[in-house]
This record gives structure tokens, C-alpha cells and sequence, in this order.
């Protein structure tokens, strides 16, 4: 024994492999690091065996049947790399990564030690299967997979157990993206359609495809296939990225939302809802451009100074609010629009309106306003009316010349003594441009 047990229980608890041989190559003793790192030496390994009968063992486990015949190659070799090493030098062996080094004791024997070197990136392999690619696994920051022709995963590496949370015990090999995934959405209602997403992402070799896991997660996985049959999916986290993206999309909504209610809030009358007049404006230059009749009736409520004085200004605003939304009522339609153009002022853009429709419109109007619950404002305010100045044109027509024309019709209708309609229709004005 050149190591005394205290020593192997030692390096036992620093997770190191001993064993140890005299100078015929004889075992002469080993620690249960050894024999983890080693299990088919479990029960076989004993005093006095020779390292050659170990290294058969040891092949067996490495070779493919094809290799088998030339076993007694490699044993010649790995009995003179034992006897001659003298740097330390790296393996694979039943899935793990180690490093061996192997001294030459003063009395002619050997010490052989054994670090794992993956314990924090460990290796799930199945044994037969060693490829370069299977050793660059651990050194893969990414999660990375090694899948057969069937996409079912073959090694994996630690990272990638990290970003799926997959605890130590919790197989891998043999499973598909698929799988895995299903594992980690166990219990929660399934977020997102990430079946699809894997689904799809297979199709597109070299694509990068995401995956939303539990907890607002999100995974960029790369899948390639090489021409064997053999595929590499890498994975990676791209929470933060995701997250971003999305706070991004919602700070764009939020600030569409902000700019189609101020664009709305700027042309809307506050007091009654309705267009204002810039709103007003535009929608009859809108409208005077198109090649049919276009109406407009210029409405002006009659005497309004003396309801205002009469009942306050704050039984005024509710009147004006009253006669908007019966004007609103009786007005609105498509390619219409009813607005406040100003103080007791309403103007109605009839796009595609004769005069004869737009004259039944303006009657509508006057009559729901002779049956308004005008009381319901103030008990001695009987009733409003209102003037009317109606014109309508053949588009194209120029706008300020329409809009011209119904307000002399709204004085019109003043001076011929209020509560009416005048009209007329606006002949020879269509616009040049
Ligand atoms: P006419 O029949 O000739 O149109 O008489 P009128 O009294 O309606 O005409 P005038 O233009 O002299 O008066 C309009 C009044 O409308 C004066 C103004 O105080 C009032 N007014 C304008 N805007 C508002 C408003 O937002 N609220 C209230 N309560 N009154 C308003
Ligand atoms: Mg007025
Ligand atoms: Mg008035």
C-alpha cells in the first residue's frame, strides 16, 4: 500500500479518483471515487490484478463492436501509456469529462489520479457515442443538444439543463425539445403556442425560432441538422431582450393611444362631443373635392343671448348640448358630419345630399327640436329654435363659397323671421383646382 486509506478517503471527499499498482502492474489498492468514475471495476477490480486485465474492461466499455478485434492494440498502448506518462492528459469516460495524471512512486510503482473535470458542466451521453462535438459540449456557454435522426436529444450539456430548469435526476436523453418543454409547462396552463413554434422552427434549419417558458421566460433555440442524421440545437436566453421588445411594442401602443386621443380631443368640442370647427373644416374641404351634390345647412339658434339671460349661462350650455345631440340624432349618417363650428352655431356637412334631401333633413331637425323635453332644463323654458341656411352644390365645389352660401341663407332666415329654413342651391362655382 503506498497511499495510506486516510489518504483515499481523502481524496474521496475532494471527488477525486485513486488506484493505485506496484511494479509488476499489479493493483495493490483504490478508493470509491474510483470505482464511480470506473463502475465496471465495481466487483471485478481486486489485489493483485493485472492493469492490462483492468484496461480490457476499461475497452470494453469504448470500443464499438467493429474495434473490438484491435483491443489487444489498445491494451499494449494504454500499457505503455501508463508506464510512461508523464503529463497529465484528458478522456471521456462513461459520460464524464476527467483528467488523469499517473506518477511513478519511489519503489517502482504507479499512482493514478482522476479529476473530474465537468462536475459543474456535466455531460449526459450515451457511451457508444463519442464525437468531438460531444467534448466541445461543456465548453458551449449556450445551451447546447446533440439530437439522432429522430430529434430525440443524445447529450446535452449543463447549461442547457440550467435554462430549462432540469434538475440533476431528471433524465434528458431520449427526449425531444417536444418533451422537454412539456416537462417544464407541467402544471401551468400552457402560455403561448409553443408546439407550433418547435414545430415550425424544425422546418427552417438554422432559423432561430423562441419558445416562451413559465414565469414570462423566453428561449432562442437554433436548430441544425447535419447530412448523418445527426442534429445541434442551441438555446439560449433571451428574457431580457423579449422583455424589452414587449415593453417597447406597449410604450408604442400607449403612445399611439395617447396620439389618436389627442388627435381626436383636437377636434372635438368639449361642451357638446361634437366636431369643432377645425374637425368641421376639414371634413367639408374633404368633401367639396368629390364629384357629386354636397349640402351644407348653417344652423344658428334663435334669441339665445336672451335664454342665456334669462336662465343662466349653465342652463344655456345644457340647451346647446340638447339641440347638438337632436341635430346629431337627425343628421348623422355616413359621409356626414354634425358639428359645433362655434357659441350657438352648428354646422351639417351632407356629403352626396340633394337640396330636396337636405331640406327633409333641416325639417327633421326643427321638428324633433319643437318636441324636446326643454323643461326637463328649466321648468319656465318652453322651447328653442333654431335658423336655418341650407345650400347645396355639384361637386367639386370651392368650400368657402358653399359654406358662404348657407350662412346669407342663415341670415336669410333671420331676417325673414327666424325658426325656418332657407335654401338655395349654389350654381356655376365649381372649383378649378
Ligand atoms: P340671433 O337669433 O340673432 O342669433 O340672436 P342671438 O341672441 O342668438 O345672437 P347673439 O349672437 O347676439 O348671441 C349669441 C349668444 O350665444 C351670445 C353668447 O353669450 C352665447 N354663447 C355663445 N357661446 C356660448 C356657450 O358656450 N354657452 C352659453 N351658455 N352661451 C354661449
Ligand atoms: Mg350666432
Ligand atoms: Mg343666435
Amino acid at each position: 500500500m503506498i497511499l495510506s486509506p486516510y489518504l483515499h478517503a481523502s481524496l474521496d471527499m475532494l471527488g477525486i479518483a485513486a488506484c493505485e499498482y506496484d511494479a509488476r502492474l499489479e493493483a495493490v489498492g483504490w478508493n470509491n471515487t474510483f470505482l464511480q468514475f470506473f463502475p465496471e471495476d465495481d466487483g471485478e477490480i481486486y489485489v493483485g490484478e493485472p492493469y492490462a486485465d483492468n484496461l480490457v474492461r476499461f475497452y470494453r466499455c469504448r470500443l464499438s463492436p467493429e474495434e473490438m478485434p484491435d483491443v489487444e492494440r489498445y491494451i499494449a498502448e494504454g500499457v505503455a501509456r501508463h508506464e510512461n506518462q508523464t503529463q497529465p492528459f484528458e478522456f471521456i469516460h462513461n459520460g464524464r469529462r476527467l483528467r488523469a495524471s499517473s506518477l511513478r512512486a519511489p519503489e517502482g510503482g504507479r499512482v493514478r489520479l482522476w479529476q473530474r473535470l465537468d462536475a459543474e458542466h456535466r455531460t449526459e451521453a450515451v457511451p457508444e457515442l463519442v464525437l468531438p462535438v460531444f467534448e466541445a459540449l461543456p465548453f458551449i456557454p449556450d445551451g447546447a443538444t446533440i439530437l439522432d435522426a429522430a430529434d430525440r436529444i443524445v447529450a446535452a450539456n449543463d447549461a442547457f439543463r440550467q435554462l430549462y430548469g432540469l434538475p440533476a435526476d431528471r433524465p434528458v436523453v431520449g427526449c425531444t425539445l417536444d418533451d422537454i418543454i412539456a416537462w417544464c409547462w407541467r402544471g401551468d396552463s400552457p402560455a403561448g403556442a409553443w408546439r407550433a413554434a418547435i414545430r415550425n422552427g424544425l422546418r427552417y434549419d438554422g432559423a432561430p425560432f423562441e419558445i416562451e417558458l413559465p414565469g414570462q421566460r423566453w428561449l432562442r433555440v437554433i436548430a441544425r441538422h447535419g447530412t448523418g442524421g445527426i442534429g445541434f440545437f442551441t438555446h439560449a436566453d433571451i428574457t431580457a431582450a423579449k422583455r424589452q421588445h414587449i415593453e417597447l411594442v406597449e410604450a408604442k401602443a400607449a403612445l399611439q393611444r395617447a396620439n389618436d386621443e389627442l388627435a381626436k380631443l383636437a377636434g372635438t368640442d368639449a361642451l357638446t362631443g361634437l366636431a369643432n370647427r377645425r374637425a368641421f373644416m376639414a371634413f367639408l374641404a374633404a368633401e367639396a373635392r368629390i364629384a357629386r351634390p354636397l349640402s351644407l345647412l348653417a344652423i344658428d339658434v334663435d334669441h339665445f343671448k336672451a335664454i342665456n339671460d334669462r336662465f343662466g349661462h349653465l342652463v344655456g350650455d345644457a340647451c346647446l348640448k340638447m339641440i347638438g345631440s337632436i341635430v346629431a340624432k337627425q343628421a348623422s349618417g355616413p359621409r356626414r358630419l354634425v358639428s359645433r363650428i362655434g357659441g350657438e352655431e352648428f354646422g351639417v356637412v351632407l356629403g352626396g345630399a340633394s337640396l330636396a334631401e337636405a331640406h327633409r333633413t333641416g325639417l327633421a331637425i326643427r321638428a324633433a327640436l319643437a318636441h324636446a323635453p326643454w323643461r326637463s332644463l328649466h321648468p319656465a323654458l318652453d322651447r328653442a329654435t333654431i335658423s336655418i341656411g341650407l345650400c347645396t352644390a355639384k361637386g367639386p365645389v370651392d368650400e368657402d363659397m358653399l359654406y358662404g352660401c348657407a350662412d346669407e341663407q342663415l341670415y336669410a332666415a333671420k331676417r325673414n323671421g327666424r325658426d325656418r329654413i332657407e335654401s338655395r342651391p349654389l350654381a356655376g362655382t365649381r372649383r378649378t383646382a
